[in-house]
């Protein structure tokens, strides 16, 4: 197997076939090789799962987890990787290249038709400049048992924070919302080519099953979480009374009221269950008048 995380053999490699890395397309390769062997032991990959891996650049996460899955599907939006990859993956038969941009792709028809019979698992090295659009997408997806990526460190902490903690914002509750964050480890800029400026971090977000909460309008839920951090230094019942037109301030509290909150509570301490019992007011109102 070509050791694509040794400096030696990747420099020449990439200077073979004339490959300039794009800023533009967030390509910081690998070249630390306990870096993707960690990555696919901690995403759980074995012989009777089915991967889709994002961005697997010149291939030194995806020889890891053609090496211990089923199956695996790579998606990556640079053509220019193709002659690189037919030599660093063409060894393996477990794989197929998609040329495509993720976040055109329909992520559930893709994994169904990819992943017969197997447990179907996300991981991914992520192009930073769009972490957030492809986490949504694989989150919301429905389809997978676990998601471990690696992100910048500041956005794993954000994903994984408890309520009441600076980190903790709308984007914790995403994520917790659809699945369990564990911060695997950390990742330094030293590991990467070329370097990036930010400290990185792997998590393995696993999918709940059972989501332990009532919550009757998700999408009702998700506009109560987004007006509850829109304006963090402010009362809750002022981020309620501007997400929803038909709540003046009093009305605002009075949701609180019922949903047994106090009046001058702060959105940054509630948990997912506190926001379900707000969402759950707000519906059962519109459902009344
Ligand atoms: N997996 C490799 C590694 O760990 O060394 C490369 C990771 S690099 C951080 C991100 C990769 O995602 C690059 O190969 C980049 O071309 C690819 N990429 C960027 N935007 C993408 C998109 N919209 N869809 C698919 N792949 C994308």
């Amino acid at each position: 197997m070509v050791n694509v995380c040794d400096i030696q053999v990747m420099k020449p490699l990439l200077q073979a076939h004339g490959f300039r890395f794009s800023k533009a397309k967030g390509q910081n390769f690998l070249i630390a090789d306990w870096v993707p062997r960690a990555i696919a032991e901690g995403a759980g990959v074995d012989r009777d799962t089915g991967v889709l891996e994002i961005g697997p650049g010149i291939g030194s996460l995806t020889q890891q987890l053609c090496l211990r899955a089923g199956r695996v599907c790579a998606v990556e939006v640079d053509r220019r990787l193709k002659p690189i990859l037919d030599i660093t993956l063409g060894e393996f038969d477990n794989l197929r290249i998609q040329w495509d941009d993720v976040l055109k792709l329909d992520v559930p028809a893709l994994v169904e038709g990819e992943f017969a019979g197997l447990r179907p698992v996300a991981c991914a090295n992520l192009p930073y400049y769009i972490t957030t659009p492809i986490l949504t997408a694989l989150l919301e997806a429905e389809c997978f048992a676990c998601v471990t990526v690696m992100v910048q460190k500041e956005v794993a902490q954000r994903m994984a924070a408890a309520p009441g903690t600076g980190d903790y914002g709308a984007f914790s509750v995403f994520c917790q919302y659809y699945a369990q964050p564990e911060l695997l480890f950390e990742v330094p800029a030293h590991c990467f080519l070329p370097q990036p400026k930010v400290t990185s971090a792997v998590v393995a977000l696993r999918v709940r099953r059972n989501r332990p909460w009532e919550i009757r309008d998700q999408e009702l839920f998700f506009r109560v979480v987004r007006g509850s951090f829109a304006q963090r230094r402010k009362k809750l019942s002022n981020g309620l009374a501007a997400a929803f037109p038909e709540l003046d301030k009093s009305a605002a509290a009075e949701v609180l009221a019922q949903a047994g909150l106090a009046e001058n509570v702060r959105g940054e301490v509630l948990g997912i269950e506190a926001f379900a019992r707000i969402a759950n007011v707000i519906f059962d109102r519109r459902s009344s008048v």
